[in-house]
């Protein structure tokens, strides 16, 4: 079990997400591409870690946009770009990001909002514990900033 604070910046410099995180290390609950770069890290190291989007959110998926009619939204429903839905496809839940709202319907993108993107993280490790074995068979990190039952 790993805690960490980390800073997130694009390729552009700009910061995007900062924040702490607890993980179970081994077990995906982190991007692959920074997950790899954290093995055999000790408390007290930082790193910065160059992540691509193949190693990250994925590339940025052009089939992934999609028009969807008015008449896929509940009546009434206000419908604002930039607003989030999730909605239950055959892949399971996929979260959308309204692009553009038009007269023929409402243009979704289905990618990940990092998706497509270089990322950077500075990473410092702050924690580093056994998992116990809940935490091992539920496959994610119990605790402060780590998931609540
Ligand atoms: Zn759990």
């Amino acid at each position: 079990m790993v805690s960490i604070s980390y800073k997130l910046t694009n390729d552009a410099g700009e910061s995007i997400d900062s924040g702490d995180l607890d993980y179970l290390h081994g077990h995906h609950n982190i991007i692959p591409g920074l997950e790899n770069e954290l093995t055999g890290l000790k408390i007290g190291d930082s790193k910065v870690i160059k992540v691509t989007p193949a190693d990250g959110y994925g590339e940025y998926d052009e089939g992934l946009v999609q028009l969807v009619p008015r008449e896929a939204f509940p009546p009434g429903q206000k419908i604002e770009v930039g607003m989030h839905f999730q909605s239950r496809t055959e892949d399971g839940i996929m979260s959308f990001v309204v692009l553009e709202t038009r007269e023929d319907g409402i243009v979704l993108d289905g990618n990940h909002p990092l998706a497509g993107q270089n990322l950077t993280f500075d990473v410092y490790i702050k924690k580093i514990r056994e998992a116990s074995p809940e935490e091992i068979s539920h496959g994610h990190a119990h605790g402060a900033h780590g998931h609540h039952h």
